[in-house]
């Protein structure tokens, strides 16, 4: 797929205003600092669609971003911050959950994985809520660049044991690099594919 135009739309902390559409969305989240704005800007191409590393503490947003007039790319409120409070925690829980919901145009969730670390329990929580909610869901490995070939496939292999002690199947799984634009075809191709059906 190629990307001709990736607009930014809209800001929001409330599902009930995310914009009124029948076009599928695609959204990313992760735990903070994961890549997700990196990912983001090398998928769409713009080096400053998503904006990278946002503070602990600052309004937690849906963003929408509208990519060829044909679906929109959704930017999720990053988890796992180790010094929020436990009500800015409740707050980004209430609102993720209700948007993974309440959404009825969502076709898939791209879930964010360092590929460096060893399984963590806030990514493996979150994946029991996606599988709760019923929500279709892919992982993303990412900053791969950072490490051997080895040792990623080392690290993949042990999260995907981990998942196989609570899950029959395994979800998709991609492998990216944002600074070698690793793993862009494969995920554009795939949302080009679920796209079409
Ligand atoms: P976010 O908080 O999940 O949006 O994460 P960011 O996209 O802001 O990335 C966090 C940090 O990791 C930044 O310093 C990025 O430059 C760096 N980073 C993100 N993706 C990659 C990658 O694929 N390779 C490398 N080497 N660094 C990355």
């Amino acid at each position: 797929m190629v990307i001709k135009e990736a607009k930014f739309i809209s800001s929001n902390t409330e599902v009930a205003k995310c914009p009124e559409t029948k076009l599928p969305e695609y959204a990313f989240i992760g735990r903070s600092n994961v890549g997700k704005s990196s990912l983001i800007n090398m998928l769409t191409e713009r080096t400053k669609l998503a904006k990278t590393s946002s503070l602990p503490g600052k309004t937690q947003l849906i963003n929408h971003f509208l990519i060829n007039d044909s679906w929109y790319l959704v930017d999720l409120p990053g988890y796992g911050w180790a010094r929020v409070s436990q009500t800015s925690r409740e707050k980004w829980s209430k609102m993720v959950k209700a948007y993974l919901g309440k959404r009825e145009n969502l076709a898939c969730v791209f879930l964010l994985i360092d590929s460096r670390l060893e399984p963590q329990k806030t990514d493996l929580e979150f994946i029991q809520v996606l599988g709760e909610m019923g929500v279709p869901f892919v992982l993303v490995f990412t900053k791969t660049d950072k490490q051997s070939v080895q040792k990623t496939q080392m690290n993949i292999a042990t999260f995907k044991r981990t998942l196989l002690q609570t899950w029959e199947e395994l979800p998709r799984l991609f492998i990216t690099s944002s600074t070698e634009k690793k793993g862009r075809d494969e995920i554009l191709d795939f949302i080009a594919e679920t796209n079409e059906e």
